[in-house]
């Protein structure tokens, strides 16, 4: 039976994003903490990453980070974490990401955000790992994202089974109701 420890998170650096942003940032922490769920991210303490690892140490959890040396000062390494893993390239701060993490989240972000995302999704799609993979619609962030995927499948450019890959929620609080539905989904043969 899989199990779900530690949760990566990926979601902006830009710390000119709105409040409203960085508030649903604060509350994912949170959830991740009040359920024993570990935090894996970017390690920095710029933008949304800074402020969902304050949250979940400020509400006693564990944020694990992994920055690459050449952004720890451009995203500000953040040096009260549980574990700090500073490393050679992006590509090995990715592969450590994923190998520490049993599930990933989606908050908003830019092109490394979505640069991230979808490196995780077309994994699982290539069936390299069966992992939940939620995207956080906060403020209705991603909504363009859920027209995009339906235009790849009306286009036949996808499949209706990589519909499935991942789930678009709209609160926080339906972040552990749909990581279990995930893990259940994926545990009935198909
Ligand atoms: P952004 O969404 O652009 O604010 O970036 C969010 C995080 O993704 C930052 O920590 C970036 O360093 C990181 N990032 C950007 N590009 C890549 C990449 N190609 N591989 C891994 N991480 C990246």
């Amino acid at each position: 039976m899989q199990t779900i420890k530690n949760v990566c998170v990926y979601c902006g650096a830009s710390p000119r994003v709105s409040e409203r942003y960085l508030d649903a940032a604060a509350e994912v922490g949170k959830i991740l903490a009040s359920n024993q769920l570990g935090l894996v991210y970017g390690g920095g303490r710029m933008g949304l990453m800074g402020t969902v690892a304050n949250s979940v140490l400020e509400n006693g959890g564990k944020a694990i980070g992994i920055i690459p040396k050449h952004l720890q000062d451009r995203e500000a390494r953040h040096d009260e974490l549980n574990e700090l893993h500073i490393v050679d390239s992006m590509h090995t701060r990715k592969h450590m990401m994923v190998e520490r993490s049993d599930a990933f989240i989606i908050l908003p972000g830019g092109y490394g955000t979505l640069d991230e995302a979808f490196e995780i999704l077309t994994w699982k799609q290539l069936g390299l790992h069966q992992k939940p993979i939620l995207f956080l619609n906060m403020h209705n962030f991603w909504t363009p994202l859920k027209e995009l995927k339906q235009h790849l499948f009306d286009e036949a450019f996808i499949k209706a089974e990589d519909l499935k890959l991942f789930s678009i929620i709209d609160t926080p609080a339906q972040i552990v109701p749909a990581l279990l539905a995930q893990l259940t989904v994926e545990a009935v043969p198909a």
